[in-house]
């Protein structure tokens, strides 16, 4: 198994995804670091490199994801699956309010917020910038 993206592969994210991180919504042109494709489920956990394991994610969310796939509900303890771009609806798990913070709506929203940190102080103040200009989300 390989990790390395094809460029046709690369180019399907990216038309996809239309340039936007799929965990946190934020644009490709308002980043510094460029975002990545992402295996939603990790080559060490038995993912492919394929299309429908493949999402567009943000530096931030891929890093604060790494090959994680589930974590803690801080309100049930119980143990959680994270968001999955292919086959999650993100309106159905998040919302994104006026004031730049993502809410979640669900367990799986609440696990993945808290763990790719959607809403750090510096994320929240970006997408405040990006609203007040229409750019977001
Ligand atoms: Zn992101």
């Amino acid at each position: 198994m390989t990790e390395y993206v094809s460029v046709e592969l690369r180019r399907l994210i990216d038309e996809r995804s239309t340039g936007r991180c799929e965990y946190c919504h934020i644009h490709n042109d308002h980043v510094v670091l460029p975002h990545e494709p992402d295996h939603v489920i990790a080559i060490k956990h038995g993912g492919l490199t394929e299309a429908d394991n493949l999402a567009l994610a943000c530096f931030l969310c891929n890093r604060f994801k790494g090959s994680d796939l589930a974590s803690i509900d801080p309100q049930s303890n119980l143990i959680v699956r994270l968001f999955h771009p292919r086959t999650d609806n993100w309106l159905d798990h998040f919302r994104a309010d006026d004031d730049g913070r993502i809410v979640p709506l669900t367990d799986i929203g609440r696990v993945t917020a808290q763990l790719l940190r959607f809403n750090l102080s510096e994320s929240v103040l970006t997408r405040c910038e990006l609203i007040a200009r229409h750019l977001y989300p």
